[in-house]
């Protein structure tokens, strides 16, 4: 059966620090989807396409589909690595239906994990469960990445986090290169605080993701407990 696409344009495209680009596009009439969900992008590969999974960063509510997707470097060819960079505001991506369930449940504290661009859906969820659910569970992010460089939306996660007194993010840096005031160390070495009566929601590399799961129910953490999405 043939799938229901998309073509919505870009209304925003820009780097948000060296290889972390956010993207925004036309919310299309017929789109619905639940935050922390993922598209499939259609990219034009010679004379065909190839189909690459992007999560939504957006909340359902917002005017906008927002992607936040990390460019890799040019040597490992990646399609969609080089073919995003060249789009321009007004250009047309084709997509597809949202999907996946990588999604919050409402009544309990929440933990979310994220590294890179896995912030990517977290973001979309963390700010419907604040902004659009209103929702007052606890509501804490651990976002790791290497360096200062690497770092992006802190901007947005400081007003969140200013805005809602249940949500409080804390930024671990593997690899600093300053006076870092920040957590420092990989995020598996900051998880272990109150951990019962929380769900927990990981995203981001599947080594990462792997030993956060395990970290978490070797402590204690019931699996059922636990959600991840691996890019
Ligand atoms: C459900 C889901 C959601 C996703 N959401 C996002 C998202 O929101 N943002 C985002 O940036 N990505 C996301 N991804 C990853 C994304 O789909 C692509 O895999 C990624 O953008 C690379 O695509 P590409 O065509 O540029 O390179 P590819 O053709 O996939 O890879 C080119 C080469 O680079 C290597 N490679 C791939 N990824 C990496 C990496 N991270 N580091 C080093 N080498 C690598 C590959 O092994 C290959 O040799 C998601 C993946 C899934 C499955």
């Amino acid at each position: 059966m043939e799938q229901t696409t998309f073509l919505p344009k870009i209304r925003e495209i820009k780097m948000l620090n060296h290889n972390i680009m956010e993207l925004h596009l036309e919310k299309p009439e017929a789109f619905s989807y639940l935050a922390g969900q993922f598209v499939q992008f259609f990219i034009p590969k010679d004379d065909t396409q190839v189909k690459r999974s992007y999560s939504l960063a957006s909340a359902p509510k917002d005017p906008d589909l927002e992607f936040c997707i990390k460019i890799l470097p040019k040597e490992l060819n990646g399609p969609a690595s080089l073919y995003l960079p060249t789009l321009d505001i007004g250009d047309s991506i084709q997509i597809s239906q949202p999907r996946g369930r990588f999604t919050p449940k409402d009544d309990q504290n929440q933990f979310y994990i994220a590294t890179g661009a896995g912030l990517a859906p977290i973001l979309g969820m963390i700010r419907d469960q604040l902004e659009h659910k209103r929702n007052t569970k606890k509501i804490e992010l651990l976002f790791g990445v290497r360096n200062e460089n690497d770092i992006f939306f802190q901007e947005r996660l400081k007003k969140l986090q200013d805005t809602f007194p249940n949500f409080r993010y804390n930024i671990a840096l593997s690899q600093p290169e300053t006076e870092w005031s920040g957590l420092r160390g990989r995020v598996t070495e900051h998880l272990l605080h109150d951990l019962v009566d929380h769900s927990y929601y990981i995203c981001g590399n599947p080594h990462m993701v792997k030993d956060v799961r395990s970290t978490l129910i070797e402590n204690g953490v019931d699996s059922k407990s636990i959600l991840f999405e691996i890019f």
